[in-house]
């Protein structure tokens, strides 16, 4: 799948759609989801453009990968979510393409936390 320039979160990254950023830096951003399904949920997305994880985890380079990775981390503990601070956890997830129920085509992480979020697979 060829990447949409159009989509809307490309449209925040060239500052044509405002957002509600919590963090970012040289390779990612961080915003909070404008339909928050937990007290905390925030996407994280690359500044490259890719498509999806897999996209993004087979061709962004290693400083792209680790920056991302970073920035999960660091709204983790900003957002009061991170275990080693004590919290109860959170969930990290990347939905992609039809089956994934993936509305945005470009790759993000949805951050969730500060509740019980229930379980995923049975
Ligand atoms: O993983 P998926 O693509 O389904 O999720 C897209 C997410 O992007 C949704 O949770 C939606 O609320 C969020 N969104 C947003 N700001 C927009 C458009 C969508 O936070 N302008």
């Amino acid at each position: 799948m060829s990447y949409d320039t159009s989509n809307i979160f490309a449209r925040i990254l060239r500052g044509e759609i405002p957002n509600d950023t919590v963090a970012e830096n040289a390779h990612a951003l961080a915003f909070r989801d404008i339909r928050p399904q937990a007290p905390v949920h925030v996407l994280v997305i690359p500044k490259g453009a890719y498509v999806s994880y897999d996209d993004f985890a087979a061709n962004a380079s290693d400083d792209e990968i680790v920056g991302f990775h970073r920035l999960v981390a660091q709204v983790a503990q900003s957002e009061g979510l991170s275990l080693a601070d004590g919290s109860q956890g959170f969930r990290a997830i990347t939905n992609a393409g039809a089956h994934g129920v993936q509305e945005v085509p470009h790759f993000h992480m949805h951050l969730l936390g500060g509740r019980p979020l229930g379980r995923m697979l049975q």
